[in-house]
């Protein structure tokens, strides 16, 4: 039976990236050994990460006053680097709680500075991304936090907010290159890779230069974003083989035509998920609207026991890691990237008749 892996991370990978990774695994290339037996100063990792490097700044149109950074720690370690690094001059930054990974991120902010929450959307349990003006800014604040995508809840912005001014940060884990965004609208974006871009282990970080050299005297070099710049990701060993197998995802989106053509079908999968949704008498999505996920869809029938008969008889036909986050329960499909709109339809089938016997 095919199974289709609806996990919200680690998630599937393109099979085409996999079987090449398979070919490659015990000699890469002429070099006679395996990417993972390389030295990280060799000349041929070298020009393994200086094309990942490469590819996804065509990817993302990333500007040349913008460094790539390849790092470890996860997202979570961002939620500590990004105020240690950047919460320097005022003290003080505003952050938007639009669900659990935003409420850890303002949790380990606080230890550094003051937090300000101008925005929540916890009041409908972060179903809604909230509205934001510019006047909820001022000034005198570093910068404000976002999530862009929301893997838990399932919603998404669909519009950056007038920050007045300030650098946005965004936590991009599950949405990076899922459609397109313009970098310049960031002062940083992060995303830990085991979403839409590879293995768990490797975290890529796009900062704005004028960003980087603002952290404390006092700070580890391992956590000080200029240091890791300086040393193009190297100041210690990055995660190699994480870092080619992101290569790699990034050289297939490219081949098969770029963000564009990628978030056009993330688009075609999420509408088809969603109409079905809409239309059925049993299941209910979860999110508002206008705030829907392209990358994790959200839903309930709104019976506790039903949910877990429908994942079980779901991971009998082949779709698995469908329920949904501990804290919240129901469903969740994540379509990232390499979802394959096969999937999608196997899922609606899966759901049509299940509906039928309900
Ligand atoms: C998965 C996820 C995280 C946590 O990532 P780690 O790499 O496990 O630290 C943080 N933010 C968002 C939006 C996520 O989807």
């Amino acid at each position: 039976m095919k199974i289709f892996n609806f996990s919200a991370g680690p998630a599937c990978l393109p099979e085409a990236v996999l079987k090449q990774a398979q070919r490659e695994l015990v000699f890469y290339g002429e070099s006679g050994m395996s990417v993972m037996e390389m030295s990280h100063r060799s000349a041929d990792y070298e020009a393994i990460i200086e094309k990942a490097e490469m590819d996804l700044r065509q990817l993302m149109s990333i500007p040349d006053d913008y460094r790539v950074l390849f790092l470890q720690g996860g997202a979570s370690l961002q939620f500590s680097m990004v105020p240690i690094n950047l919460m320097t001059t005022h003290g003080r930054a505003y952050y938007i709680k639009t669900g659990a990974f935003a409420k850890k991120a303002i949790e380990e902010a606080k230890k550094v500075g003051e937090v300000l929450i101008p925005a929540s959307s916890e009041d409908k349990m972060f179903s809604y991304i909230p509205n934001m003006t510019k006047d909820m800014f001022s000034a005198s604040a570093d910068y404000v936090h976002i999530t862009q995508n929301n893997t838990i809840y399932g919603t998404r912005y669909s519009k950056l907010p007038d920050t007045n001014g300030l650098p946005i940060v965004s936590d991009m884990s599950s949405s990076i290159l899922s459609e397109k965004i313009s970098v310049r609208d960031y002062g940083l974006i992060y995303a830990g890779a085991q979403k839409n871009i590879g293995p768990a282990g490797l975290t890529v970080v796009i900062i704005r230069d004028d960003l980087l050299g603002k952290a404390p005297k006092n700070t580890s070099a391992m956590l000080d974003y200029k240091v890791q710049a300086e040393n193009g990701s190297m100041y210690n060993t990055p995660p190699t083989y994480a870092i080619y197998i992101a290569g790699l995802v990034f050289a297939h989106l490219i081949k098969n035509g770029g963000i564009e053509a990628i978030e056009a079908y993330n688009k075609k999968k999420a509408a088809l998920l969603y109409d079905y949704l809409d239309s059925s008498a049993l299941f209910k999505p979860t999110a508002e609207k206008k705030d829907r996920s392209l990358m994790n869809v959200t839903f309930v029938t709104g019976d506790a026991e039903l949910d877990k008969k429908f994942v079980a008889e779901a991971k009998a036909q082949g779709i698995v890691n469908i329920k949904g986050h501990r804290s919240v329960g129901g469903m969740r499909a994540s379509i990232y990237n390499a979802m394959p709109v096969e999937g999608i339809n196997t899922l609606i089938e899966v759901m049509k008749q299940f509906e039928k016997k309900a």
